[in-house]
């Protein structure tokens, strides 16, 4: 028999697929759909290597400024807008403004103005003066820090509503955006047709420690590595334990 130097059964005890295991063992061909603890495995991979990424600019903006309106703010920024674009865009505004009543005392071509070029910059601007409006009226003029109630406020969806607060109050939440509901497919942690069932999904089988930080890792890593017409597998840490479901083609 040959020698068992323990990368077999380390590998079955975390309940992987296929990566500790030797290559050409047949079992090594056998890669099947992450479990939780799969997930909680390739996260802490994901976590030791992020820091040679970019962060995601949400995460920049909640942790130079701890601030949850600049982090709702950024958000709106940020929807169908490049990360730089926000950046340079959220570093405007909040220089100008930085409170609801201070964005309100600019009307809506001024602050349309502080904000382009982001992508629907006109709208955005009408958005933001109407949340800014709401949070005053409604809110005391602070962010509220529940789900629901950020629901309530015209133009915030489930994906601002969780990265608010998850981010800016750092309590459970899963912000799904189009990178965690692609990479959650591709390693089988869950079968899904949008984002939103995607964060139903997760929430029952990913286990609460990883919520808040799952979004950052996996935006960067969508962003550089798990891209979504053809990702880098060849470069990927997950690679021979990833079952890749969904991708056609890589690099
Ligand atoms: S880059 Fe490839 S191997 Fe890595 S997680 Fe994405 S699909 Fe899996």
């Amino acid at each position: 028999m040959a020698p068992d130097n323990g990368i077999a059964a380390a590998s079955r005890r975390v309940g992987l697929p296929g990566k500790l295991r030797r290559p050409d063992s047949p079992r090594a061909k056998t890669v099947g759909p992450f479990n939780a603890r799969a997930a909680g495995a390739a996260i802490k991979i994901l976590r030791r290597e992020a820091a040679d990424w970019n962060a995601p600019v949400l995460n920049l903006i909640s942790a130079e400024h701890g601030d949850p309106f600049k982090t709702l703010i950024g958000c709106i920024l940020s929807l169908r807008t490049k990360d730089q674009t926000t950046a340079i865009a959220a570093a405007r505004l909040f220089s100008i403004a930085d409170t609801p009543q201070r964005v309100l005392t600019m009307d809506a071509e001024e602050l349309a103005k502080a904000i382009y070029p982001v992508g629907f910059y006109r709208t955005k601007a009408r958005v933001i003066r109407g949340i800014c409006r709401d949070l005053i009226e409604r809110f005391d003029g602070r962010v509220p820090d529940r789900i629901d109630d950020l629901l309530t406020l015209k133009g915030v969806g489930r994906k601002t509503a969780n990265l608010v607060v998850t981010q800016a109050f750092r309590k459970p939440g899963i912000c799904v955006d189009t990178h965690v509901h692609r990479i959650s497919n591709r390693w089988g942690l869950v079968r899904t047709r949008t984002p939103e069932q995607t964060e139903q999904a997760l929430r029952k089988v990913l286990p609460r420690r990883h919520w808040i930080e799952i979004n950052g890792l996996l935006v960067a890593f969508g962003q550089t590595i798990c891209q979504p017409v053809s990702p880098f597998c060849s470069r990927c840490s997950l690679e021979r334990r990833c079952p890749k479901i969904g991708v056609a083609r890589s690099r």
